[in-house]
């Protein structure tokens, strides 16, 4: 596990559009939205995947992600039609950035199944 382009926007090395950040958490604009809002989740600490994730430890940072994706939908409007939050985990989960992520997206209707 080891750093990614995501530990340079948490230590604000380069820009992102934050909409979210707490001590162990910030949410930025996806820079290739694939909605109209397309928010990436992530926690501070580096966990590169769900299987490094400490299920016993990162309880609490867990539901904090939760409580972001709450927040974040309710401030852009989406908490009445609804919106996906994904996990794109590994290489056949589609995951790009090694640093765990949750995509929040909304604005749209969202189709099934993903590709
Ligand atoms: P993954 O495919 O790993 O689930 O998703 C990685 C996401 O990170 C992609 O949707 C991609 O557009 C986004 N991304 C990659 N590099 C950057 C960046 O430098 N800034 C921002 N805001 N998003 C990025």
């Amino acid at each position: 596990m080891g750093e990614t382009i995501f530990s340079k926007i948490i230590r604000k090395e380069i820009p992102a559009a934050v909409v979210y950040e707490t001590d162990s958490v910030l949410a930025f604009k996806d820079i290739n939205p694939q909605a109209p809002v397309h928010i990436l989740i992530i926690p501070k600490k580096i966990i590169d995947k769900i299987h490094n994730f400490d299920t016993r430890s990162d309880s609490e940072l867990l539901a904090e992600l939760f409580q972001a994706a709450q927040q974040i939908a309710e401030e852009h409007g989406l908490s009445k039609n609804g919106y996906r939050l994904v996990i794109n985990n590994g290489n056949d989960g589609g995951q790009e950035v090694e640093h765990l992520h949750l995509h929040l997206l909304g604005g749209r209707k969202m189709n099934w199944p993903p590709g």
